[in-house]
């Protein structure tokens, strides 16, 4: 099918590994559908080549292009930046249908049956299952659409500053006018539910169809080792259960570091790979882009914001730390 798309969207280097990833996992899995990227002009020429090894179109959308309606959108709700160029993707109406995936999700099987679905379909957010998580959804692109979202975005804003809440208000029925827009959890696993709800994710973490490494630590913030094809956890957070994430860098050290090196990106500082690890063939690979490091008063922000850093420093190991030094 031509005229069915996979999107996603990466505005910098450090999510385009997350996309070559996605777009990789995609190909494996024998997806018979087209594969495209929405990018912003702050990610490299370089990488963009990459992109176009692995994925069919590379489109770059610019939110502050001239005077055009996403433009004065942002205009009047600045802090919506990254929200409204996902938006851009309801513009790709040379497509019939499509499933927007954000670049932190990966497939571990093919998942083309989701275009039997319509818009909007999305699996329940592990926060609050009454609201879909925007990390993967089937839509169908259409400049109406588009518009209307863009003017709801202006005159509303978005209840969590991102496009989950603008979206979840936008299609507001979702949670209670048709059970087939609900996409099973499996299409939409949070590695935070891998702890949340063990005995749930014993029982079922084996249909995992989708993972989503949503929060904000990144796969590619973690540090691999290539002989045990696993994550290093030195210096970095704890993880429960590692298996998604070395299977994310598996696909990365295996299928895309190849591509990034014939086009000469792993020398290039620029792109956070620590090209003398690479190049000396050592045994540990890092991309690691640092984590961003945050103030207590920007975390205790995000918390109320319900965007705990359930990988990182809001982790239940660090959380029962804290507790226990406190009950000494
Ligand atoms: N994104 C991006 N650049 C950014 C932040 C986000 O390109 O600086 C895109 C990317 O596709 C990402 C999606 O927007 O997957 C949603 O953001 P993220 O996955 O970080 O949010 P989370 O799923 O952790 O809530
Ligand atoms: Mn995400």
């Amino acid at each position: 099918m031509t005229d069915q798309a996979f999107v996603t969207l990466a505005t910098n280097d450090s999510y385009v590994k997350g996309a070559l990833v996605l777009g990789s996992s995609l190909r494996s899995a024998n997806t018979t559908k087209k594969l495209v990227v929405l990018v912003t002009p702050q990610v490299s020429d370089s990488m963009k080549k990459v992109l176009h090894k692995v994925y069919d179109e590379v489109k770059q959308v610019d939110v502050l292009d001239s005077g055009d309606s996403a433009h004065l959108a942002l205009m009047q709700r600045p802090e919506l930046g990254i929200t409204l160029t996902k938006l851009h993707c309801w513009t790709l109406t040379h497509y019939s249908k499509c499933v927007f995936m954000d670049a932190d999700t990966m497939v571990l099987t093919n998942i083309d049956e989701l275009f039997e679905r319509e818009e909007l379909s999305a699996a329940p957010d592990p926060g609050w299952p009454d609201c879909f998580n925007s990390g993967v959804f089937v839509y169908r692109p259409s400049i109406e659409t588009y518009n209307n979202l863009l003017q709801f975005a202006t005159e509303r804003g978005s209840f969590d500053g991102g496009d989950q809440g603008l979206l979840n208000s936008f299609f507001s029925s979702w949670a209670t006018s048709d059970i087939n827009k609900h996409l099973p959890f499996v299409y939409n696993l949070s590695t935070v539910s891998t702890y949340s709800y063990l005995p749930a994710f014993k029982a079922f973490g084996a249909n995992a169809k989708v993972v989503h490494f949503l929060g904000r630590i990144k796969p590619w913030n973690y540090t691999f080792d290539t002989k045990t094809k696993c994550v290093r956890e030195m210096h970095q957070p704890m993880v429960v259960h590692p298996e998604f994430l070395n299977l994310w860098w598996d696909t990365f050290s295996t299928r895309i570091l190849p591509l990034l090196t014939e086009h000469g990106v792993v020398k290039d500082a620029s792109s956070g790979l620590k090209a003398e690890e690479i190049t000396e063939a050592v045994s540990q690979l890092s991309i690691a882009a640092p984590v961003p490091s945050m103030s207590s008063e920007e975390r205790k922000e995000r918390w109320e914001q319900g965007q705990m850093d359930y990988l990182g420093e809001d982790s239940f190991e660090n959380i029962k730390r804290r507790l226990d030094t406190f009950l000494k």
